[in-house]
């Protein structure tokens, strides 16, 4: 078993792939060897071409210059060094070898600098990625410099770290890496805050977008007039068909006959009429038609923030900011959803 072992001898089934090898093929003249017995024979040239490193191992001068050249590949199974030497002659590598040795070829990629290798190997080892793996491949991304790879894990990790921390190899992890540990932690530490920060971003831009509908709603109302409600120089029409943002534009409408009537204004008692004042501030706040506005209060407002100038002037200023960019980052995603789109067609 040992002795047929010693001498297997590689097929290159894809040798026509190769330019050099499309002719009569030279004798072998170096012999690789694995940790567990495998001895293949191999050409010299095309292992140098294929990889800097190896070419770096070849160029070495030997103590005996008509000795075979000898190139270990240790601390892998011997069937992962064979795959690798298939792929050294042909570029290739069969789904069934990626899926057994994927770990293994990836380390070697990284060793003997073989960057396509590397990629195809990456590409895989995420396709396969499980509870079970996670964290072999974690360790093996961080040590083979794969940030994609890494990043991949680290969100499995993150993800489903309940299951993940029973598993053999976390626990291994724990007792011998406990830097790696520490920085998984961190990791998911740092995704939480940031699902957190951008959910609170999120619902704050649903808020101002909100609000910057209700003003467009609330202008339109005034100057126009809709549905029920119009401007006071103007017999609201029923004839009129419902705007486009109804949901909305029917809220202020309810908020303004209201508001005309409500009894409990005066004193501040009611909070649908503080509700009103505030979107009729805020208007007013973002409003830039001077003498023109049918909007009430606009006028008396701006006078007011004019002598007040202090106060609260700030806070309402940075609400006005937030409401305006919530409503041009609206748009602007709106204007490339529409330009994304025929581009779809056209393709
Ligand atoms: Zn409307
Ligand atoms: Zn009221
Ligand atoms: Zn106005």
């Amino acid at each position: 078993m040992k002795e047929d072992q010693a001498n297997v001898v590689v097929s290159y089934p894809d040798s026509g792939h190769h330019p050099r090898l499309s002719g009569e093929m030279p004798p072998p003249d170096v012999r690789i060897i694995s940790s567990d017995g495998l001895r293949i024979p191999a050409h010299a040239s095309i292992l140098a071409s294929a990889s800097p490193v190896l070419e770096n191992i070849l160029d070495r001068p030997r103590k005996h210059r008509r000795s075979e050249k000898i190139i270990p590949i240790l601390g892998v199974p011997g069937d992962a060094v064979s795959a690798f030497v298939q792929f050294l002659y042909s570029s290739r590598c069969g789904e069934g070898e990626m899926e057994k040795y994927g770990i293994h070829l990836l380390a070697l990629s990284h060793v003997f600098f073989m960057p396509q290798l590397k990629q195809k190997c990456i590409k895989s080892l995420i396709e396969r990625l499980s509870i079970e793996n996670v964290v072999d491949v974690l360790q093996l991304a961080r040590l083979c410099d794969a940030p994609d790879l890494y990043l991949k894990c680290m969100k499995l990790v993150t993800g489903h770290f309940k299951s993940v921390e029973k598993t053999e190899a976390w626990k291994f992890l724990q007792k011998h890496d406990p830097w790696l540990e520490l920085e998984i932690l961190q990791f998911m530490d740092e995704e939480e805050l940031r699902r957190k920060r951008s959910r609170r971003h999120r619902e704050e831009q649903r808020l101002y977008l909100e609000l910057s509908e209700a003003m467009e709603c609330l202008e339109h109302i005034c100057t126009e007039g809709c549905t029920g409600v119009g401007p006071y120089d103007m017999e609201p029409s029923s004839k009129r068909e419902p705007c486009g943002k109804y949901a909305t534009c029917h809220g202020i409408q309810l908020l303004i006959r209201h508001f005309a009537t409500c009894k409990r204004r005066a004193n501040g008692g009611c909070s649908r009429c503080n509700r009103m004042w505030q979107l009729l501030k805020l208007h007013s706040c973002i409003c830039d038609q001077l003498d023109h506005c049918k909007v009430p209060l606009c006028r008396q407002f701006k006078l007011k923030m004019q002598l007040e100038k202090k106060g609260d002037d700030a806070k309402w200023r940075l609400l006005v900011r937030k409401v305006v960019s919530a409503k041009a980052m609206s748009s602007l995603n709106q204007e490339q959803k529409e330009k994304r789109r025929p581009q779809r067609n056209d393709g």
